[in-house]
């Protein structure tokens, strides 16, 4: 009985698969030291404005935070150059990507659409809702498969979902292709560009949709705290919705999911900008030295516009993913992204990079 009561959906569903913690490789292997680059955070920590601001914010957790976070938006607002009531803060960017699926896709009549080997939640979070997930196939070397979407999508698509700069692969659709992709999407169907990597493009202009959302109408960007603000234990992301949107999906938000401490770190990350260049400047100077070393090492390599890279070791890549982490290195194996034979790994500080790239050298010889 108690299974009949479960949706179906519930009862086969896989969950999500975390990037492993440090403390649970130290347990595992008996080591002090272990250094994590699986799950693409900043390699800096937090910035100091931000723990100064969290310290500040502890003595108000008795208060509820203020609901759809309005200083938080309209900084945000400012700081993007987009109006402070089209954005949309929510529990992490992942948050965002629920809502838009509750608030647009009809279940067991919509379809929502992405590409294969992408990042699970936009399936996952179909799934939960009742609605059709598809996946197009990529081109060659995982080009993003813009012109397959467009012709994948129909009368009853809600949501074309493209990472930009991709997860895995690091690869970044310019703008203009995307625009080309808007303007061809059938009334009714949403773009949904998700730029949580977005920061380490270069140069920027050329690859972000934020300011053209507006005006296009059918454009939804993803944006996050995760990665370039190093705030990834706080669960601060947001989205830049058509005007028309913001607004549903504002009604349907489940209250003070941003929480208070959450919203004034975040505050303090937008106005450090010495602490955003110092992460920019750590992230280009070690995704160069990983995309000269690594194939100097026999890995075949990915041209990345993200805070990581993604190879295909000349060994067996699930082999060297727990060889290295033998020897305390977590890396991200993407079986669980459809790619067995490729790793993602993040760049770190100096260091970090540095010690990655002579144990794999280690492992790769040993
Ligand atoms: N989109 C992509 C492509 C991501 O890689 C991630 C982080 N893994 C997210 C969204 C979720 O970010 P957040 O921490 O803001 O929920």
């Amino acid at each position: 009985m108690p299974n009949k009561r479960v949706r179906p959906e519930i009862l086969d569903f896989t969950p999500y698969v975390p990037g492993l913690s440090v403390e649970e490789i130290k347990a595992k292997y008996g080591l002090e030291t272990v250094i994590k680059l699986a799950s693409n955070e900043n390699p800096l920590g937090p910035s100091p404005l931000v723990v100064e601001a969290i310290a500040r914010a502890a003595g108000e957790v008795h208060r509820y935070p203020q609901n759809h976070s309005p200083r938080l938006c309209q900084a945000i607002g400012e700081a993007m150059g987009v109006p402070a009531e089209t954005v949309v803060a929510g529990n992490g960017s992942d948050e965002i990507i629920d809502l838009l699926m509750r608030v647009v896709a009809r279940p067991g009549q919509d379809n929502v659409l992405c590409y294969e080997h992408c990042f699970s939640m936009y399936g996952l979070t179909a799934r939960l809702c009742g609605v059709r997930y598809c996946e197009v196939p990529r081109g060659d070397d995982y080009r993003l498969p813009l012109e397959s979407l467009a012709e994948a999508v129909d009368a009853q698509t809600a949501l074309v979902f493209v990472t930009s700069p991709d997860n895995p692969t690091g690869l970044a659709a310019k703008a203009e292709e995307l625009m080309v992709l808007s303007g061809v999407l059938p009334a009714g169907a949403i773009l949904v560009v998700d730029e949580a990597y977005m920061d380490f493009t270069w140069p920027p202009e050329e690859y972000s949709m934020i300011s053209l959302a507006q005006e296009l109408g059918n454009v939804v960007v993803l944006r996050t705290f995760s990665k370039a603000y190093g705030l990834a234990g706080l669960r601060l992301g947001y989205g830049v919705l058509p005007l028309w949107l913001a607004e549903h999906v504002r009604r349907a938000r489940p209250p003070f999911t941003v929480n208070l401490v959450a919203e004034e770190a975040a505050l303090a990350a937008l106005g450090d900008d010495n602490y955003y260049s110092s992460t920019l400047e750590v992230i280009f100077t070690g995704r160069e030295r990983l995309l000269k070393r690594l194939p100097e090492l026999g890995c075949q390599v990915w041209p990345s516009q993200a805070n990581f890279v993604m190879f295909k070791p000349p060994r067996p890549a699930g082999k060297v993913c727990e060889e290295l982490l033998r020897r305390g290195i977590i890396v991200r194996h993407l079986k669980s992204f459809g790619l067995a034979e490729n790793i993602r790994v993040n760049v770190g500080t100096k260091a970090e990079t540095e010690a990655f790239l002579t144990t794999l050298e280690a492992v790769l010889n040993g």
